[in-house]
C-alpha cells in the first residue's frame, strides 16, 4: 500500500467518526453538558469557581460557601480564551487545552 492509500483510507475512516462527533457535541450543547476543551475557570477577582457535575454538567459555585451547589452564574465569554465573571467583572484569562 503506498502512503497516499494509507492517508485515503484514514480519512474515510475518520471523517464518518468526526462528523458523529460534532453532531453529538451539539446534542451534549442543547443538554447543558460541559463539552469544551478549555480549563475550568477560578476568578481571578473574587471566590467564583466552575466545576463538572458526576453527570457532565457545568456549574459555578462559590469556593467560600460550603455547598458546592451550582449558584446559577455563568462566566461569559468575551474573546478566545477571556472569560468575564458575572459577580465582580473579572476578565479571566484560562487556557484552551485543544
Ligand atoms: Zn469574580
Amino acid at each position: 500500500m503506498g502512503k497516499k492509500k494509507v492517508h485515503d483510507e484514514l480519512l474515510s475512516s475518520i471523517l464518518p467518526l468526526a462528523r458523529r462527533i460534532a453532531a453529538l457535541q451539539k446534542e451534549a450543547a442543547k443538554l447543558g453538558l460541559f463539552m469544551d476543551e478549555r480549563e475550568l475557570i477560578k476568578c481571578a477577582g473574587c471566590d467564583l469557581v466552575e466545576d463538572v457535575t458526576f453527570d457532565g454538567r457545568l456549574v459555578t459555585y462559590h469556593r467560600g460557601s460550603r455547598s458546592s451547589n451550582d449558584s446559577g452564574l455563568r462566566f461569559k465569554k468575551k474573546w478566545k480564551n477571556i472569560y468575564k465573571c458575572p459577580v465582580c467583572g473579572t476578565k479571566n484569562k484560562i487556557k484552551n487545552l485543544d
